[in-house]
């Protein structure tokens, strides 16, 4: 038995930001298997041009830091050179910073909301150009659980994830009528170096088990299918939507 049409995205090109290591790196994987054209980014070309030589398919490295302006313009436009246009971009950078509020200082503050809202912003702009001209592209922007709750000392970390759900939707309804389709993924709690100090404490580690009702941490792979579905045809009518990828977490008290 085939794979019903409306999940064929053989033959798209896409972006993901962030994509050397963690959740990016198997998002990319992910659409390389489902038959797209893949660009990963990351600001470490060393390291970005390992984990390509490590993916299957066709492959492709851009090294730009999301969170300035002009390297952004310029990695999107020569990505769309020498790769091709692009069909799907996955806003995935980011970043984590946890501290008590009143231990936040004004420079972790700006970096983790250039890290991971402004950066939606500059490459979502800037493919965007390109998609709505053509009149066809899927933006998916990774939030998180903390788009919707927060625990104590990840403030900065939720604000950032809470105005990326509310420009996820913003995006939608600019770039929706010009065939854009914009929608977020929210994974759960996922092991990956960002999470690495949480997976380690065993104590918050088995907090996370039980108030999971998987019961169980989220693996990078959980979350690829639910970003092949948002770049794929089936989800043409599916706008502004945040898609939590949690095992459940974030709907239970
Ligand atoms: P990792 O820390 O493992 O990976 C982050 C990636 O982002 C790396 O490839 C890093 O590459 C890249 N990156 C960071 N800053 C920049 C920058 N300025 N420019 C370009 N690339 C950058 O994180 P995860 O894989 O865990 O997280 C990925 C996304 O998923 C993040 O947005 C995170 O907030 C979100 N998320 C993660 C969860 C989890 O439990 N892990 C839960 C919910 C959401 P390099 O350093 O080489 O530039």
């Amino acid at each position: 038995m085939t794979a019903h049409p409306l999940f064929d995205i053989s033959g798209r090109t896409a972006l993901v930001t962030g994509s050397s290591r963690g959740i990016g790196l198997a998002l990319a994987r992910g659409l390389l298997e489902a038959g797209c054209r893949v660009v990963l980014n990351g600001r470490d070309g060393e390291r970005l041009a390992k984990a390509a030589a490590e993916l299957p398919g066709d492959v492709h490295t851009a090294v730009f830091d999301v969170t300035d302006g002009a390297s952004v313009a310029a990695g999107i436009a020569d990505v769309e050179e020498r790769v091709g246009p692009l069909d799907i971009l996955v806003n995935n950078a980011g970043m984590q910073l946890r501290a008590p509020l009143l231990e936040f200082t004004d420079s972790d503050w700006h970096r983790i909301l250039d890290t991971n809202l402004t950066s939606a912003f500059l490459v979502g702009r800037e493919a965007a150009r390109g998609m709505t001209e053509r009149g066809r592209g899927k933006i998916i922007n990774i939030c998180s659980l903390q788009s919707e709750v927060v625990r104590p000392g990840i403030a900065p970390y939720a604000a950032t994830k809470g105005a990326l759900k509310m420009l996820t939707k913003g995006m939608c309804a600019d770039w929706g009528p010009h065939g854009v389709q914009v929608n977020g993924l929210g994974p759960g709690y996922i092991e990956t170096e960002l999470t690495e100090p949480l997976v380690k404490d065993a104590e918050f580690s088995a907090w996370v088990r039980g108030r999971t009702p998987a019961g169980r941490w989220g693996r990078t792979e959980d979350l690829v299918g639910g970003v092949l579905f948002l770049a794929s045809p089936a989800a043409d009518f599916v706008g502004g939507q945040v898609l939590y990828v949690d095992g459940g977490m974030t709907s239970v008290l």
